[in-house]
Parts: structure tokens; sequence; C-alpha cells
């Protein structure tokens, strides 16, 4: 029984979670942290040095030696700075660990080298970050993890977490509001709730070490396509091979300890590649946690030979990985305001809700659109392994027909309230199935929730749900200005839901977001395709955005625009690191290995000459020819992308250009060489070939 898990026993053991807290904590303590959790309240330093106590108590039993303040920059990945809790020696020489309130509560990073977009000069390095506690502290190789929001010296916003914290308490304040209009006066708190759905790839070790593409940029540049790809979808929910089975298990109990609620997993579309998906959760601990998966997967892939690739885009030819972003919105009363009931067409408080998703995910369909954009998921977007770049909503038969009643006037027939066939009469709820059958549309309406499908899989989740948020706050504030002097609060709400529906229907579409008709039929309903990141980005900065954001208080405009010049910055960075990887590799690597060959042909066909005129040379004299050709044209190429990139330079005054610069020519030249280098490789004996064939990478495990 050595490998038997006790889930019970394991499930959240390194998290200094509630009951530990209720163990631990002297009662008045526990009471006021949980006012501060439950209802923001201020934690006095007094309570905070005692829970900091117990913290570094617990901690060192369960082996801490360090603690760190955990947090999210902007550059896409969790940072930490480890301090020991060993004080100065007293004069016996002992040394004493120690743990104060304050520096639970405060951390002070230099924060120099963390991108601010020019919100900080360098010589005001100081940043601090400031404990969250509604997100649980957590031990992990032997440090105590305090996850925490970063801002500068002088207040500035430095990362992804304070800005969703900010939205969370927006729309609660929004939402109990509207609810104490319809005479929920129980309802308290409102908060929103995530559950991401995780793709990822796993591939060999060994394979992955000898490729530099995989190693410096997380895909492949170069790489002919493998016989075999995913076109029998056999690996989709296929049986998984009993390596990657042994790391699921592994993964799943190392997630299971630090209290995430890993649920499924599976096999996905593409060779290698799988899903993992938690439980859903209070949105803040749900990034926490997903944030924290993404780090587990890859350090747990190490322990195994295997190496876990959560780039958007591996590999060409084969799907790429997404993360799939269930949102939704409850009550501290147990209900959820996305939940349609048996009856929608007189929920007027659901249609309410409806109508602010809609009426929000139309109005801002370009945050959202941006909050995806990255140089690895612009690969995917459009392509038809995930949603197209226009943003639209698909709200399933039912709730579509309920929308075009109330538009149409007409008298709503669900086509989900059928009898069951056993005879049995039972009114489903509602017919999730017939609502989650369009696996194409960027922001689907499951059942109860809404599935943002166009995320990229190393995306941390709070951008989008920071902007889902916001949005949904602003428009909820709007229907209560407009709500609430109302003599007739139920034909004001119908009144609103309707004009809202019909005003905003354009967002709306139940069809193929495939299909090429689409792009089309979009840009007659006026929505946007906005292609790239630059294209994206570009409306970061529209006036309406930037209004949405500093009146809700979520970044200031100087905020917004640091964020802006943050992600094209590295968007052109990446692209710039991408390039040199493909020129290191053709002139390094490629182009030796197939001038060796064809030396070796040719020394193969002058031999055959030397012994007989009789012998035919075709076989080596075609492929010298070919591969000669193709090694002009290679070599061609590789000089015009490093003219490119030095001429880049030209454009770094300004982000925007700079970055169109790299989408527009940089990568376009790359693709023109891989494309060459793709078919030498085809024509190459696997001997001479430098890198790990598709086929090994893909099948390799
Ligand atoms: P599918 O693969 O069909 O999209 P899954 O069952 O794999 O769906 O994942 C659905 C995700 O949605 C899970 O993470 C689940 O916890 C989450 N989810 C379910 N209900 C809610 C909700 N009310 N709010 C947020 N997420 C939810
Ligand atoms: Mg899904």
């Amino acid at each position: 029984m050595g490998d038997y898990i006790n889930v019970k026993e394991i499930f959240g053991c390194d998290v200094f979670n509630d009951s530990v807290m209720q163990d631990r904590l002297p009662k008045k303590v526990y009471r006021e942290l949980k006012k501060t959790i439950e209802e923001g309240k201020e934690l006095s330093m007094e309570i905070a040095d005692v829970v900091a106590h117990e913290m570094k108590e617990w901690a060192i039993e369960k082996g801490a030696t360090h603690y760190c303040h955990w947090f999210q920059p902007l550059t896409g990945v969790t940072a930490e700075k480890h301090d020991a809790f060993v004080t100065a020696p007293r004069e016996d020489g002992k040394v004493l660990l120690s743990f104060s309130g304050k520096e639970l509560i405060k951390g002070e990073p230099d924060a120099s080298s963390f991108p601010s977009g020019g919100l900080r000069a360098t010589f005001e390095a100081r940043g601090y970050t400031t404990w969250d506690p509604t997100s649980y502290a957590f031990v992990k190789d032997g440090t105590l993890y305090i996850p925490t929001a970063f801002c500068s010296y002088t207040g500035e916003v430095l990362d992804k977490k304070t800005p969703l914290l900010r939205s969370m308490e927006r729309i609660n304040t929004e939402a109990v509001k509207i609810l104490h209009l319809l005479g929920k006066e129980d309802v308290t708190r409102v908060t929103t709730t995530v559950g991401p759905e995780q793709e990822y790839f796993l591939i060999d070790k060994d394979a992955y070490d000898q490729r530099e593409d995989l190693i410096y940029t997380g895909r492949t540049l170069f790489g002919a396509k493998a016989p075999k790809g995913q076109e029998l979808d056999d690996h989709y929910f296929g049986a998984i091979k009993t390596r990657v089975a042994a790391y699921m298990k592994d993964l799943d109990e190392e997630l299971w300890k630090l209290g995430i609620l890993a649920k499924t997993k599976h096999n996905e579309v593409a060779p290698s590649q799988h899903e993992l998906a938690p439980i859903f959760t209070t949105t803040n601990i749900a990034t926490d946690h997903n944030e924290l998966t993404m780090e587990v997967m890859k350090k747990v892939a190490e322990r195994h030979g295997l190496v876990c690739l959560l780039h958007e885009k591996p590999f060409a030819g084969v799907n790429g990985s997404g993360k799939h972003n269930n949102w939704s919105i409850s009550t501290n009363t147990g209900e959820n305001l996305l939940e349609p009931g048996k009856t929608p067409e007189n929920n007027l408080q659901f249609q309410l809700f409806l109508a602010a998703v809609v009426k929000a995910v139309h109005e801002y369909q370009d945050l959202l659109r941006i909050t995806v954009a990255s140089a690895g998921n612009d690969h995917r977007l459009g392509a038809n392994e995930a949603p197209p770049a226009i943003i639209s909503m698909y709200l399933g038969d039912d709730l579509g027909e309920l929308v075009d009643s109330i538009i149409n006037d007409r008298e709503y027939v669900s086509k989900g309230k059928q009898k069951m066939r056993t005879g049995v009469d039972v009114l489903p709820d509602f017919m999730k199935d017939t609502s989650d059958r369009n696996r194409t549309s960027p922001f689907a309406f499951t059942g109860n929730k809404f599935e943002f499908r166009a995320l990229g899989s190393s995306l941390n989740i709070a951008c989008p749900n920071y902007m889902l948020n916001t949005m949904v706050a602003e428009e909820l504030s709007e229907f209560y200005d407009e709500l609430k002097d109302a003599d007739d609060m139920d034909a004001a709400i119908k009144a609103l839901v309707k004009k809202v529906f019909t005003e905003h229907q354009n967002i709306i579409f139940n069809g193929n977001n495939y299909a090429p008709e689409w792009v089309e039929e979009a840009e007659r309903r006026g929505l946007l395709n906005l292609k790239s990141l630059p294209d994206a980005m570009e409306h970061f900065l529209d006036k309406k955005n930037i209004d949405l954001f500093v009146k809700n208080k979520i970044c200031s405009a100087d905020e917004i625009r640091a964020r802006y010049e943050i992600e094209l910055e590295s968007y052109s960075k990446q692209i710039n690191i991408e390039a040199l990887t493909m020129i290191d590799m053709a002139k390094k690597n490629i182009l030796p290995a197939v001038t060796s060959y064809v030396r070796d042909l040719t020394d193969t066909a002058l031999a055959k000459k030397a012994l007989s005129d009789a012998i035919p040379t075709s076989v080596e004299e075609d492929l010298i020819t070919s591969l000669s050709n193709k090694l002009v044209c290679f070599s061609k190429k590789t000089a015009e992308l490093e003219e490119a990139v030095i001429k880049a330079s030209d454009y770094s005054d300004d982000n925007l250009k700079y970055a169109k610069y790299y989408r527009e020519t940089v990568f376009a030249l790359m693709q023109e060489l891989r494309a060459v280098g793709d078919a030498m490789e085809t024509e190459t004996a696997s001997e001479y070939w430098p890198y790990p064939s598709y086929g090994e990478l893909l099948f390799g495990v």
C-alpha cells in the first residue's frame, strides 16, 4: 500500500487555513482575523503579532526555516523573496526564531527590477508587499508563503492582484445594492467565483534538453510535422499512459496538500496534451491556486523525467493550450446569481444580471480581447483550435430564445422543458446540456456560469477576472441608478432588460465561430476583430476604458498606460528572443547539419562514379540539388531575419510601433525561414538532423 493516498488526511495539510487558525489562535484573535477576512476590517498590530507568531510556530513544525511574501508582479510570473526566521544571536550565542506582525503585514522587496512601465524611476526603488489575509498562507519547500499585493513606495499598483481585489470589492458593492433593491436585504456579500481549466503538454526531459527553442522560448521554432498528429482524435479523453498517470497522481497529491481542489484530469486533443480542472472557488483564491498549480505542474514533471510546457503553442500543426475561465457570481446566502432556475422567463433577478453581463461584454469586448492577448496566444486565436479574435457571446438555444422573446414581446417556450423519457414528470432546472454544445464561442453560458474560453494556457487569470468584475460592476451601478427611484420595480426591470437586450443583441452569436462567414457577419454587426496583441492593445487607452478603470478606482490612468507599455514591450522582447534563437539554430546547427549531409551524399555519388559509370547516382544528385537550393534560400532568409532584428531598434522609441514592427516584419520573416527549414528536415537523414523530431517530442512519453 506504499502509494496509497489518504486524501482526507493530506488535503490542505500545508495550509494555514481556517481550521488551523481555529485550533491555534486565541478565540478573540481568531474572531478579529475572521472579521478582516470576511469584511475587510483593518487588523491591529497587536492581533497581527499573535497571528504571525502562531503562523511561524506552525510553519516551523512543517519544517519551514524561511518566510516569503509571495506576489504577482507585471512580469507574468510570481515573485518571492525569502527571509529566514533567524534573528541576531543573543549574548549567549543562541539564535531566536521570530516573525512579527509587521513582517507578516508588510514587506519591502527592492522593486527596481520589476517592470513598472515608467511609473517608477529606478531611484525610487522601494516597493511594498501587503498581506492578503483572504488567501491562506501555506508552506512549500521549507518556506512559509504569504500571499500579498505589491505596490510602489508612492502607492502605484505594480501587480495583478491589487486590481483584482479592488474589482471584487466593486462588484460586491454594486451587486449587493441591486439585490437590496430587489428586496433581498439578507444578502450582505457578493463574490465572484472562478474555476480555471488548465491545459498543458508533457514531454520527455531528454528530448526537451536537446531543443534550444523549447528551452529559450517555450515553443518549437522549427519542426516538420510528424506523420501522425491529432487527426484520429484518439488522444482526446483517451486512456492515460502509465508514466503520465504516475505524474498526474503525484501532481494531485501535491496540489491537495496545498489545499487546491484538483478535480478532473484527462487527455486533451493533441498528442502529449492534458488538462486539469479544479473545483471553483472565490476569484482571488482561484487566481493564487492557478498560479501555484502551474508552478507545481512544472516541478512535479521534473521528478518524472518530464517537462511540462505551458506555452500556448509549443507545436505547429497540432492544437495549442488554453485555459477556460469559468466565472459566476454568488451571494453569502448561497445563491448563484447566474442560475436561471426552473422558469427564467419569470426570474427578473436572473434576467437583470444576465443583461449586465451581455451589456458589459458588448461594450468592453476590446478589453476582453486585450486581456487574453499575448505573443503565445496570438498563435491560437482564430486558428480554428480556439475561439476567434472576435469576442461574442453564446447563450445557447434556451437562453437565446428567452432573449429573443423579451426583445420581441413574444411568449417564451423553453426547448429544455421536456418530460424525461422515464415518464417521471420532472422539470429539469435548466437544460445545461443544450447550452454547452458550442465549443467555438469565446464566451459561453454553460448552465449557471459563463465560460471565457479565449485565455492562453500561461495567462495569470487575475487579469481577465478584474476586467470582467469591473465591467459588470459598472453596468450594475448604471442599472441601480436607473432603477432606484422606480415606483413599479417589476415593470422598470422588465423595461430595462428589454432595452439592454435590444441594444446589445449584436454581441450574441450562437452559431459556429470558426466559420469564415462569421468574420463577415461580425463585421456587419460592428464587432471588433483584433487579430494580434499590438492591434488589440491600441484600444487599451481608449477613453471609455480609462474611464471605466478610473471611475471604479481599479487603476489610475497612469497605471493603465504603464500596463499598456509593459505588455507591448514584453511582446516585442519575446519575439526578439524567438528570432535570435532561430538565427542561432539556423547558423550553428541546421545549416552545418544539412551541409554535412550534402557533403556525404556528394562523397557517395563521387565514390560510386569512380567505381563505375554504370552505377546510378540520380538519387544522391537529386537530393544534393534540392537541398543545395534550399540551403541557399535558408541562408538568405537567415540573413534577412538578422537584418530585420537589427533594424528593430529604429522603432524602439514607440512601444506600439515597435511591437507592430515585430509582428509584421520580424515574425513574418520567422515564418518564412521556418518553412524552408522544415522542408529541409523532411529531406535530411535523421542521424544528421540536430534536433529531436516532432514525432519524438509528441509521441515520446
Ligand atoms: P468542461 O470541460 O465541460 O468545460 P469542466 O467540468 O471540466 O467543464 O469544468 C468546469 C469548471 O467550471 C470546473 O472548474 C468547475 O468547478 C467550474 N464551475 C462550476 N460551477 C461554477 C461556478 N458557479 N462558478 C465558477 N466556476 C464554476
Ligand atoms: Mg471548458
